[in-house]
């Protein structure tokens, strides 16, 4: 078969065709080689390709080693506590969960506070970043981020820009992701420890101009001024990752400084070969996010895991009928086998 679709005789130039012994050994040759090249593009190369993806290419949710029905029961359960803006009440209930919930995994949770001005009337706010610390001994360390702020308005909503908003992706998709995470990367014993960071005000934010990032920029200033006992080799911000349709390029900012490049290469490569196609290993938006303060400010190399294209952006429509159980089981297989390489 391979034979036909490769006649031999066309390698041959009309030139060479003098039917000398020599003439005929390189026919010979170039037919064994067209058989080589043949098989392995016709026959081994599909065959190593239905190994990395499943026969049709479609993952379902039983496919996939990650419990994306319980991240998206996590993502839920997030979401029935209201609208979580930094300082308000459902986020302080936020913090409790996440707390007891970790805790019960055996990690160390701790809580960096500190307090900023609101950007309207002036008033002291509350806001604390929540470190989730598994295998703390260990000194050197990789870090999985999210905000878990909501913002305090839709403010693209057509119909109501002051409504009610109550960040199923953006916001609730990542901290659901980190909980069921948190099963995984509790038995990973490794060289190195993971800590989950949960950012609070990354967008306390009312009106353009008002200060976003400031969870990530407090943690950030205060690893380079009071630095902690353990350093991080590497980091990755998960923000919108829970869309129904989802969609991961790489995003820009994360793609330009080098050592956050090699952060890039590492997930986008862990997602081809689980065969997890929604990481699409071309630049996509370039999308300001928690990951800067990391990189400029701590200089630890962390590249941003977005799906910037949602239709229910910071409006009301940002509802948990939008997410889905099978974009978390995806994204967080990824992520774990990127752990799971990372810290052996
Ligand atoms: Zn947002």
């Amino acid at each position: 078969m391979v034979m036909t679709r490769q006649p031999p005789a066309r390698s041959v130039p009309p030139a060479a065709q003098k039917h000398s012994r020599q003439t005929w050994f390189l026919a010979v040759v170039a037919a064994i080689g067209l058989v080589i090249v043949g098989y392995i593009v016709l026959v081994d190369l599909p065959q190593r390709r239905s190994a990395a993806a499943p026969p049709g290419g479609r993952q379902r949710l039983a496919d996939i080693p990650f419990d994306g029905q319980r991240a998206y029961e996590n993502l839920k359960q997030i979401c029935d506590l209201g609208p979580r803006p930094s300082g308000s009440p459902a986020m302080v209930r936020q913090r409790e969960l996440l707390r007891s919930y970790f805790e019960k995994l055996g990690a160390t949770v701790s809580e960096q506070t500190f307090r900023v001005r609101h950007p309207r009337d002036g008033s002291a706010v509350e806001m604390a970043n929540m470190v989730v610390a598994f295998q703390p001994e260990t000194k050197e360390r990789f870090l999985v981020g999210v905000h878990y702020d909501t913002r305090p308005y839709p403010d693209q909503d057509p119909v109501d820009p002051r409504g009610r908003f109550v960040g199923a992706n953006d916001g609730a998709s990542g901290v659901a992701l980190l909980m069921q995470l948190g099963e995984a990367v509790k038995d990973m014993k490794g060289r190195y420890g993971v800590d989950f960071v949960f950012f609070d005000g990354e967008e306390f934010v009312f009106r353009e101009g008002d200060p976003y990032f400031r969870g990530s920029n407090h943690f950030a200033e205060e690893y380079v001024a009071n630095p902690p006992g353990h350093a991080y080799r590497q980091g990755v911000v998960l923000d919108m990752i829970g869309d129904k349709d989802l969609q991961l390029f790489e995003e820009g900012n994360s793609v330009d400084w080098p050592p956050s490049r090699a952060v890039v290469n590492a997930i986008w490569s862990t997602a081809k070969k689980l065969g997890v196609r929604e990481f699409i290993a071309r630049r996509g938006h370039t999308v300001n996010d928690d990951h800067l303060a990391l990189c400029q400010k701590a200089k630890i190399p962390t590249c941003d895991v977005i799906d910037f294209d949602y239709p229910h952006w910071h409006t009301q429509g940002d509802t948990a009928d939008k997410c889905s159980a099978l974009s978390l089981a995806k994204v967080g297989w990824v992520i774990e086998e990127w752990l799971r390489r990372g810290v052996r």
